[in-house]
């Protein structure tokens, strides 16, 4: 196993919790224990966030060339460590560790990216009313930043929270999952190592309910930076009224990949295998619900079958497309959707079923599955399923489609392949959603605002729409 330090990280130094207690990280391709980490708690939280707090007015006027320099440094480090990086997130997380290594590179370029934008969070001068007077607006880092994030992208979700945080001139403490502390670990080493001061990002790994808890009511904080569940994000939104802090939100989603009868079924079907199977499907942007044209339904399945059956799974270390999924809970959801759709109709074209011989015994691996006459009154249809499962659902009409596409509370991501201008145009505007990938399967781009509408959250990441969201404006009236 590489080398890992696993403590947390608080004002510059690394330290057990002060419960001395720890809990044991499990790898999802084998069960086996790997390590345990510090059960941080409220008390950690606190000092976290003390620190942060006291690191702040130094960060905050930090010359901004000086402040890019940094995050160079940190993206030079990564991109370094990259293959180690990569190894430790397949150990806890189970993607393939060529995947992980991208997923790695990816989240070094947001360092890149806001190490560039530091230096351009230009403020305005407006028209004044009088000869004698100057409007003029600057922009502010709102303070300390409390960030919470998931385990299906263990080091890019960080990273793209803290690079533009740390660029506006903010503090922050990071909660990360329980599943995948050990990516986070390694990037605060590498925060270290670049020489970021004291306090300027501190790391608390442990009871989820405690650390929230501090996050939320610690008049310290200004904002939560949450990405995850819409579940755990409305509680988190409803909290933060009570002292009305800023929150960015990266919830759920439930994207619908549809197929119009003039796509490129080879580009389409292409589209979606690695849409569906990146991370075996636990992507918040994944398509959920395959929406395929009548007059083009056999072919496109038939295409896509072709290429499912060549997806080969097993253990992330191995040379494989597919790993386990993270946990039991993960596949029981995955396996109920398939029993429920199957009950109520639905045909199973691959897979559906766990896989349990052999390397696949004492991990949580799910064959690729794909299930045809898909109807609206089955579980897929209306929850995000999180695994490797494509649904297909035949339609007739542009309306039909796109009725269905949006009748859902989610609206994250959607997919369309289609090789017609004005159908791009009318379905761009009609789909619900905050990002569309137009004959493209994928979104994630450092330079574009990542984010959704309705219940997939509010607030945007990436590009220079994601440093606003760690940003006041501040306006001056000055008369002479
Ligand atoms: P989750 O259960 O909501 O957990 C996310 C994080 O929140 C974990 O670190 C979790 O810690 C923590 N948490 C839970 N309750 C909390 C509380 N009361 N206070 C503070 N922190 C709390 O989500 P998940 O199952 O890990 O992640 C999958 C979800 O994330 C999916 O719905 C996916 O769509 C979404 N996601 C969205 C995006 C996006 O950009 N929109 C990206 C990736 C994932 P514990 O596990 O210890 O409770």
């Amino acid at each position: 196993m590489t080398e890992i330090r696993n403590q947390l990280f608080i004002n510059g130094h690394w330290t057990e919790a002060r419960s001395s207690l720890r809990s044991a990280l499990f790898n999802p391709a084998t069960g086996e224990r790997i390590t345990t980490v510090p059960s941080g708690g409220r008390e950690d939280a606190r000092a976290a966030v003390e620190a942060a707090y006291a690191a702040f007015p130094a960060w905050s006027q930090t010359a901004a060339e000086e402040r890019s320099v940094c995050l160079r440094r940190i993206y030079d480090l990564i991109v370094a460590n990259a293959d180690r990086l990569a190894e430790i997130m397949t150990l806890e997380q189970g993607k393939p560790v060529k995947e992980a290594k991208g997923e790695v590179l990816w989240g070094a370029d947001f360092f890149l990216w806001y190490s560039e934008e530091a230096k351009r969070i230009y403020g305005e001068v407006i028209p004044s009313s009088r000869t004698t007077q100057r409007i003029l607006v600057q922009r502010q880092p709102i303070g300390v930043v409390a960030a919470i994030t998931p385990w299906n992208f263990p080091s890019s979700m960080i990273t793209r929270k803290l690079a533009p945080a740390l660029a506006a001139g903010c503090t922050a403490v990071l909660k990360p999952a329980p599943e995948t502390p050990l990516s986070a670990i390694a990037l605060f080493d590498i925060f270290q190592q670049a020489g970021l001061p004291a306090g300027v990002v501190n790391l608390v790994t442990g009871n989820a309910l405690e650390i929230g808890q501090e996050f939320l009511e610690n008049e310290k904080v200004r904002k939560i930076s949450f990405t995850g569940s819409t579940a755990v994000g409305k509680y988190l939104l409803e909290q933060s009224a009570k002292q009305v802090k800023k929150v960015s939100l990266e919830l759920g989603g439930h994207a619908p990949f549809i197929v119009f009868p003039d796509a490129d079924l080879d580009a389409a079907a292409e589209g979606l295998l690695y849409n569906k199977f990146q991370n075996n499907g636990q992507t918040c942007i994944c398509a959920n619900r395959v929406f395929v044209h009548a007059s083009v339904q056999e072919t496109f399945t038939a295409k896509f079958l072709e290429k499912v059956k060549q997806v080969t799974v097993g253990n992330g270390m191995n040379d494989v497309n597919v790993g386990p999924l993270i946990h039991e809970r993960a596949l029981a959801k995955v396996d109920n959707h398939v029993k429920d759709a199957v009950a109520k109709g639905a045909k199973v074209m691959a897979g559906g079923f766990r896989l349990m011989d052999g390397e696949y015994a004492q991990g949580c691996y799910y064959a690729p599955t794909v299930l045809t006459d898909v109807t609206a009154d089955m579980d897929i249809f209306r929850e995000e399923t999180f695994g490797p499962v494509a649904p297909f659902i035949p339609f007739r009409t542009e309306d039909e489609v796109i009725r269905m596409a949006n009748d859902t509370p989610y609206g994250l991501a959607a997919y369309f392949y289609t090789t017609d201008l004005a159908t791009t145009m009318r379905v761009s505007d009609r789909l619900e959603y905050g990002m569309i990938g137009i004959n493209e399967s994928a979104l994630g781009y450092v330079q574009a605002p990542f984010g959704g509408i309705k219940q997939s959250g509010m607030g945007r990441e990436g590009g220079r729409h994601g440093v606003d969201d760690f940003l006041e404006y501040k306006y001056l009236n000055v008369n002479f």
